[in-house]
């Protein structure tokens, strides 16, 4: 098993109704580059979405609801590292179509048309907005 299950896994859910639809009144910024509102200050005023102002509480998920909380919690971790090693991947994924581009065969043609296929749409650069939409 992966080490990151081996951390007791926690929810937080309402006093009174105990939902889920729980959070903290925060602050946000808008970062520029990333075009997203990120999280600022957090504060102590707790709200439920059905009940309102009300204090929340640590939940400790038990059974199905914990093996569910672990499945949610893998995936996320998985695409967390597959971003930070996306250029890495990008890497060793050019190095082999450079190195097996010469020794093309019918056999291997799939794989490289396919790895071709991954490195073009990467490099998309309709996911690029205008740097200038107005001109
Ligand atoms: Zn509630």
């Amino acid at each position: 098993m992966p080490s990151q299950t081996n951390i007791p896994l926690i929810a937080y859910r309402c006093s009174q109704c105990h939902g889920k639809d729980v959070g903290y009144d925060a602050s946000s910024a808008f970062n520029e580059a990333s075009q997203t509102w990120e999280l600022g200050t957090e504060y102590d005023s707790a709200w439920c979405n059905d009940c309102g102002d009300v204090p929340i509480e640590i939940y400790h998920p038990q059974g199905d609801e914990l093996q569910a909380l672990v499945v949610l919690r893998a995936e996320h971790i998985r695409k967390e590292r597959l971003a930070e090693n996306a250029q890495d991947l990008y890497d060793a994924l050019t190095g082999m179509v450079e190195a097996l581009t010469p020794h093309a065969t019918e056999q291997n043609a799939l794989i490289l048309a396919n790895a071709h296929a991954v490195l073009a749409r990467i490099n998309d650069d309709a996911t690029l907005p205008a740097a200038n939409p107005g001109a």
